[in-house]
């Protein structure tokens, strides 16, 4: 397929925004964090950061909002600089075939998490960062990272959805006292938790995360913020286990290597040419944003990007 220039991309996402604002059937909001469940759920946005450095983008594409488990494919680029292989320890690399909130694997794999995505592994790597540190620091240290990986100070947490994913955490908690049973958590499973749901409570725009995940698509002009190694094998994570149970599915009709959250985004990765991140509020049965699947699963058709050619 010929290269798309910048124009040629602004109708397809221009194309994809009015087909999704459209669309009759949105999804569900997460309603277990009582925050997300208040967001409406009529929004749309996608953005791409292109090789060039240009940004290309439609609908709400500049409206924040929750990245919840999209700031674990943070977390673990920090936790990898800072542990190195010493990580995989402690969580697994395999694809859970299982919820992201889901107890089941990890009786079976004595407290050891499938992988860094499923909401176990992710308590798991945010313990690991959290290992002499306080709190505060490991989150300092995650916004310092995202701001640089954007190039743009404006990205904070917000409190409000910490606080109401908190009071809620009750399966969470279960998960990471379940890992301390086994020796896998090392400070106290409160500390660890509240870390968690306050990295989980970053709030970028569309626009904003996919210059983010420029280091991850190796752009040229992106921040050097992980080596090149490490990359392929956060993609390689990401292509396996970033959208949980329906991690295969993602594969099949996208393509790309992508990393959902509740809050409805995706971040997704075409190596050396763009990196999308892309919003909508309701989710499908997997817990990924409905939408923002079927805007992906237009954008891989329409470019030709899928990793598989
Ligand atoms: N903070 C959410 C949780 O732990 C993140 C889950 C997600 O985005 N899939 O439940």
């Amino acid at each position: 397929m010929e290269a798309l220039s910048a124009a040629d991309l602004q109708l397809v996402l221009d194309e994809i925004a009015q087909a999704m604002r459209e669309a009759p059937d949105r999804g569900t909001q997460a309603c277990y964090i009582p925050e997300l469940a208040r967001v409406a759920p009529d929004q749309f946005g996608i953005a791409l950061c292109l090789a060039d450095g240009q940004i290309v983008q439609a609908g709400d594409a500049t409206t924040a909002f929750s990245i919840q488990s999209i700031s674990k494919v943070f977390t673990l680029a920090i936790a990898l600089g800072r542990l190195g292989d010493q990580l995989w320890a402690r969580v697994g690399r395999e694809p859970s075939g299982a919820a992201f909130n889901s107890i089941v694997s990890l009786e079976h794999d004595k407290g050891i998490p499938r992988n860094p995505f499923v909401n176990a592994g992710a308590i798991a790597v945010t313990d690991a960062i959290l290992q002499g540190l306080q709190p505060r620091e490991v989150l300092a240290d995650l916004l310092r990272f995202l701001r640089m990986a954007a190039e743009d100070d404006d990205i904070h947490i917000n409190k409000a959805v910490a606080a109401s994913e908190l009071a809620n955490a009750h399966r969470n908690l279960a998960l990471a006292e379940f890992m301390a049973a086994h020796g896998n958590l090392r400070n106290p499973s409160a500390l660890t938790l509240g870390t968690y749901c306050h990295q989980c409570a970053v709030e970028m725009s569309c626009v904003q995360l996919a210059r983010a995940g420029r280091f991850l698509a190796g752009l040229p002009g992106a921040p050097r913020l992980v080596s090149p190694a490490r990359i392929r094998r956060i993609n390689a994570l990401m292509l396996t286990c970033g959208h949980y149970d329906a991690s295969g599915d993602f594969a099949y009709r996208v393509g790309l290597p992508g990393k959902s959250g509740v809050g409805g985004g995706i971040l997704a990765i075409a190596p050396g040419r763009a990196s999308i991140a892309v919003w909508s509020p309701g989710l499908n049965a997997q817990g990924n944003s409905k939408l923002g699947s079927e805007a992906m699963e237009r954008l891989a058709r329409a470019t030709g990007w899928s990793v598989f050619g």
